[in-house]
């Protein structure tokens, strides 16, 4: 398929390369001119702007860091709405509201032009790798057309509506309360090591037994993180994750639903940011509740 990629930061680089080696012709705008260079010697020509990228696409797949970039790609001046081909289909991969996310539908709409989101779960490595777990909602036969770039970037893909086609934003939803599941482990993990360190007890062996009782790559991998405090570089930058945070709960207020983990969680990573950590990962935020006990 001919695919206009853009957003080329720590999970698209890894995406585009997949879209590659599957095949796809790529054609590659980044707002750092170099990271789309760099992908030039996998097979991906370059853009000079996101227009340029999309004008030809028929599928233009966005991976930006949030709702402001994906707004300046999509109706900035030079962006993609303008010089998408009637048709084409925009799939979105990024972390963003749902109202974002309803925005684009009925943009596209308009235009003659199809909308699905795609958000993913997986770090970069799993980017890398092909391991993302891609949730899937827009119209039927442009989630089909694109399945075969999902397979490519991914090791599952699951599309919301039983076959019927959910509105784009479900799958943002979703993809937003699970990240909002991913922080609340991060924050009882930095809970715990906080108390056990206050305790005197060391937390390897404590790690060895949670991962008994919750065999999960995200506890195994995000435990050893916060037990080892490595969090540099950052593979989900904490300014990031609590932009996750604060559109889940954007999402709880829309629907009435109170979330009143995702409010402390919130919390803890506005201390991290005050504490200059917005570059770090995500799971940084541990360190909130290592400084509360004094340590
Ligand atoms: P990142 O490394 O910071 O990359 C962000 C990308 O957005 C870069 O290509 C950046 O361009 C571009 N960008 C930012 N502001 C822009 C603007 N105003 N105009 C044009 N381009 C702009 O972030 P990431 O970790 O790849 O995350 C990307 C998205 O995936 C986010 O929505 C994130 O929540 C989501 N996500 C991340 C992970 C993860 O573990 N990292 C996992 C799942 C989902 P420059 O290179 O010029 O800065």
């Amino acid at each position: 398929m001919k695919i206009a990629f853009i957003g080329l930061g720590n999970m698209g680089s890894g995406i585009a390369r997949n879209l590659l080696r599957a095949g796809h012709q790529v054609t590659a705008f980044n707002r750092t001119r170099a990271k789309a260079e760099a992908l030039e010697a996998n097979g991906a020509q370059v853009a000079a702007s996101p227009a340029e990228a999309a004008h030809n696409a028929e599928v233009v797949m966005t991976m930006l860091a949030d709702d402001r970039a994906v707004e300046e790609v999509v109706f900035g001046g030079s962006g993609i709405a303008e010089s998408m081909i009637s048709g084409a289909v925009h799939v979105s991969n990024s972390t963003i509201s749902t109202a974002l996310a309803r925005r684009l539908t009925a943009e596209h709409t308009r235009r003659g032009q199809h909308y699905v989101s795609a958000p993913v779960f997986g770090r970069p490595e799993a980017a890398e790798a092909k391991k993302l777990v891609v949730v899937v909602a827009g119209p039927e036969t442009a989630v089909e057309r694109c399945r075969p770039m999902f397979d490519a970037i991914g090791r599952q893909t699951f599309v919301l509506g039983d076959g019927h086609g959910a509105e784009p934003w479900t799958a943002n939803a979703a993809k937003l309360c699970g990240n909002f599941m991913i922080a609340s482990v991060l924050e009882t993990f930095g809970e715990a090591f906080a108390t056990l360190r206050k305790a005197g007890v060391q937390p390897p062996v404590f790690l060895e037994i949670m991962n008994t009782l919750f065999a999960s790559p995200v506890y195994a991998g995000y435990g050893r993180t916060i037990a080892e405090n490595k969090f540099e570089p950052a593979g989900f930058a904490l300014k990031l994750g609590l932009k996750d945070v604060r559109l889940a709960l954007a999402l709880a207020d829309d629907c009435g639903a109170p979330m009143p983990l995702a409010s402390l969680i919130r919390d803890q990573m506005i201390s991290a940011m005050a504490h200059g950590q917005g570059e770090m990962d995500w799971s940084s935020v541990a360190q909130t509740s290592a400084r509360s006990a004094g340590l």
